[in-house]
C-alpha cells in the first residue's frame, strides 16, 4: 500500500477542521453524530479539539455496492441516537464519495427536529459525487482511489492504521478471493 496522508498531515487536517467548526459554532452547544464504523478514529481525535459544550451520538450507515443492490442504496440505523430535537447537529463521516450516504443521513436526521444540521467529513473523493450537496466541513480532497486506515476499512481490516493509504490492486484482489 502507498501512504497518501501521514499522521502529521492528518493531525493538521483535523485541527483545521476543528478550528472551522469552532469559528462557526462559537460557544453554542453542539451534538456531533458519528457514522459508524468509519468515523471512530476521526471522532475521537476531533472531539478533543472542540471546546463548545458537546454531546456525542452514533448512527450506523451501510451502503450496498454489490451487484444485487442498486448503487447508492443506503440503510441507516438510528437506534443509538440521543434526543436531537432542538439541537445543533453536526454529522460526521469518514469520506464523501458518491454522497448518497450523507444525503440519506441528513434526510433522516433532519426529520427528527434538530434546530440545524451540518455535515463534516475527513475526505472528499474527487470526481465521484452524484448528489447536489457538499459537506460543510472537510479536511482533504483526495484522488479517486480506494483508501484505508484512520478508521477506514477493507473487509473490516486496516481501520487501526494511523495513516491513510491507497490499497494496490493486488491487495484488494488477494483478500476478496481468499
Ligand atoms: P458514499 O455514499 O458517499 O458513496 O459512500 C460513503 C461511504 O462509503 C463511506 O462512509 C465509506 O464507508 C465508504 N467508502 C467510500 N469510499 C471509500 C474508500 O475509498 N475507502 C473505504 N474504506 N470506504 C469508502
Ligand atoms: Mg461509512
Amino acid at each position: 500500500m502507498k501512504v497518501l496522508l501521514d499522521e502529521k498531515q492528518l493531525a493538521d487536517g483535523v485541527r483545521r477542521m476543528a478550528a472551522d467548526m469552532s469559528a462557526h459554532y462559537g460557544d453554542e452547544p453542539v451534538t456531533i453524530i458519528g457514522a459508524l464504523h468509519g468515523c471512530i478514529v476521526l471522532l475521537a481525535d476531533l472531539i478533543r479539539q472542540l471546546k463548545m459544550p458537546l454531546r456525542v451520538g452514533l448512527a450506523r450507515a451501510n451502503s450496498y455496492r454489490g451487484a444485487t443492490r442498486s448503487p447508492g442504496a443506503v440503510t441507516i440505523d438510528l437506534d443509538m441516537l440521543p434526543d436531537i430535537r432542538g439541537r445543533h447537529v453536526l454529522l460526521l463521516d469518514d469520506i464523501f464519495d458518491t454522497g448518497h450516504t450523507m444525503v440519506e443521513l441528513l434526510n433522516q436526521i433532519g426529520d427528527l427536529g434538530p434546530s440545524s444540521v451540518r455535515s463534516a467529513v475527513l475526505l472528499r473523493k474527487q470526481g465521484r459525487q452524484q448528489v447536489d450537496i457538499r459537506p460543510d466541513f472537510f479536511a482533504f480532497d483526495i484522488p479517486d482511489a480506494f483508501v484505508v486506515g484512520y478508521g477506514l476499512d477493507f473487509n473490516n481490516l486496516y481501520r487501526n492504521l494511523p495513516y491513510i493509504a491507497v490499497l494496490e490492486p493486488h491487495e484488494t484482489a488477494e483478500v476478496s478471493s481468499a
